[in-house]
């Protein structure tokens, strides 16, 4: 007899009921009345339906079969008698793989009922199981490749940042030490302070918290780079947007200005949209409907007005907005809330800097699409970008979302020598640990610029979750290492 071919459910579903002999693996997510089983496993969100001729079978071994169990079934392809499916495997034999004890399933939360997703992240090592994260993930995935495609297509060449930094000076966020000394009992110095020199580096090391700096020496050499890669910030910011450990995307573009760079970023950002609306419909309509379901618990002014896959496509359609810092300052002074002393940070002069709930006013409220600020207050932003002639500003540039906040952060880099070493001189940043990032601006320097992505609030934007925790594998976050 010919063996059945070994086949995944995605390719499955898409083919013709040929009655052609069949073999499949997954996990079962439901057997109905002893003849239906609903597996899945994990290629795509739809699961085939397995028919089962119980007659034929050992008691026995179907009583195996329960949720969460791995099997193995052989059977034909034939044309399903069932709604909103092609196919059907008419079974012939079944293999028990691995078995799940249904008493003991019951108490996770692969149980088949609602559970919150506070409890699916209490079992972040399950939840991958269920439709919702199976469709979160595949989707991190795709836009993983997605980001590749995009750079690689378009002259970018791939950097890996080093992970492991001796330089504090980046000043993106508090930093995590690497040390291999011993916690309680460090070696001090004569001074009595804690004697760094003795450590596996021979001097202070922490995790990266952007790898921007390293770039832009190589796109000093390369042209384009882009990093992708983990950044760690021990911020104690409990938000639904801030990780401690996070994925970044950061290009770095030699001869590109401000400009340059706002076009980038928003070509960018509209690429890896359409690319999850081509290539991840199933997910996408699944996490669309979930939505559709949240709100209903909603008031009807706080549902949103677009469908998941509408927003994305209004995204990547439409044009994002740009205005100065200046400008948006202007908005907000003027806007109801601010008059009705309803920020939280109300916005009464120039120089302030702008707070989450001022971004989304502009973005979801006034303008209702994407929006991207430019020309920020220099005392507000970091040492290296670079300085506008009014000498107040500086070529910054961030990228706001609906129901995220700020995406990207981003500028035109200060190439001058001379302006680059005074402004590292008012702002404290010491120069002999920078000295490589000052050789830059001798040595052929020239106009360059690049941005930071925050790949999990990309995620988070084109899953609809509302929590950043809910789009990573195992989140780290203040008091949280879980796993
Ligand atoms: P925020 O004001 O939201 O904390 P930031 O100004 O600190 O952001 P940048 O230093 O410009 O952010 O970092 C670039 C991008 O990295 C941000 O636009 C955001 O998308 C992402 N990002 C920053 N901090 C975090 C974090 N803790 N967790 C996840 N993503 C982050
Ligand atoms: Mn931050």
């Amino acid at each position: 007899m010919k063996r059945a071919q070994q086949k995944e459910i995605i390719e499955l579903i898409q083919s013709e009921p040929t009655g052609a002999s069949v073999s499949i693996s997954g996990w079962v997510k439901a057997f109905r009345s002893n003849r239906f089983i609903a597996l899945n496993d994990g290629s795509t969100i739809k699961n085939i339906q397995c028919v089962v001729d119980f007659e034929n079978f050992e008691e026995e071994l179907l009583r195996k079969v329960s949720v969460g169990a791995a099997i193995q079934v052989e059977g034909s392809l034939v044309e399903s008698q069932g709604q909103g499916q092609n196919v059907e495997i008419q079974v012939s034999k079944i293999e028990v793989l691995g078995e799940a004890n249904p008493e003991e399933i019951k108490l996770t939360i692969l149980s088949p009922k609602r559970h919150t997703l506070e409890k699916l992240r209490e079992e972040a090592h399950l939840r991958v199981r269920t439709n919702t994260f199976g469709a979160v993930m595949r989707l991190r995935s795709k836009l993983a490749f997605a980001v590749h495609e995009y750079f690689q297509k378009n002259g970018f060449y791939y950097m890996h940042a080093p992970l492991i930094t001796g330089s504090d000076a980046e000043g993106a966020g508090e930093m995590f030490r690497v040390t291999t000394l011993d916690a309680k009992n460090p070696p001090l110095n004569e001074e009595g302070d804690v004697d760094f020199q003795q450590d596996f580096f021979g001097k202070e090391t922490n995790l990266t918290v952007s790898g921007q700096l390293e770039a832009e020496t190589y796109a000093m050499g390369l042209g384009k780079v882009y990093t992708f890669g983990p950044t760690f910030r021990a911020e104690n910011s409990n938000t639904s947007r801030h990780l401690a450990e996070f994925w970044m995307i950061e290009p770095e573009m030699a001869f590109y200005d401000l400009d340059d760079n706002m076009d980038l970023a928003e070509d960018f950002i509209k690429y890896v949209i359409r690319f999850a609306l081509d290539h991840c419909q199933d997910d996408l309509e699944f996490l669309e409907g979930r939505l559709i379901q949240e709100e209903k618990g909603k008031p009807q002014a706080e549902r949103s007005e677009m469908t998941l896959r509408e927003k994305l496509h209004f995204v990547a359609d439409n044009e994002f907005k740009r205005i100065s810092y200046t400008e948006a300052i202007d908005i907000l002074r003027n806007s109801k809330p601010n008059k009705k002393k309803k920020f939280k940070f109300p916005i009464d002069q120039w120089g302030a800097d702008l707070q989450s709930e001022h971004e989304r006013f502009l973005v979801e409220k006034h303008f209702k699409c994407p929006v991207i600020l430019f020309d920020y207050p220099a005392e507000i932003k970091s040492f290296y970008m670079r300085l506008n002639d009014d000498e107040k500003t500086v070529r910054a540039m961030d990228v706001l979302f609906p129901g995220i906040g700020e995406i990207v952060g981003g500028s035109q880099r200060e190439e001058r020598y001379d302006v680059l070493k005074q402004k590292m001189k008012t702002m404290d940043i010491p120069e002999e640990e920078l000295y490589w990032y000052l050789d830059l601006r001798k040595y052929g320097t020239c106009v360059h610029s690049g941005f930071g992505l925050g790949f999990e609030r990309l995620v988070l934007f084109v899953t609809g979750m509302g929590n950043i925790r809910d789009v990573i594998p195992y989140p780290r976050t203040p008091g949280n290492a879980e796993f």
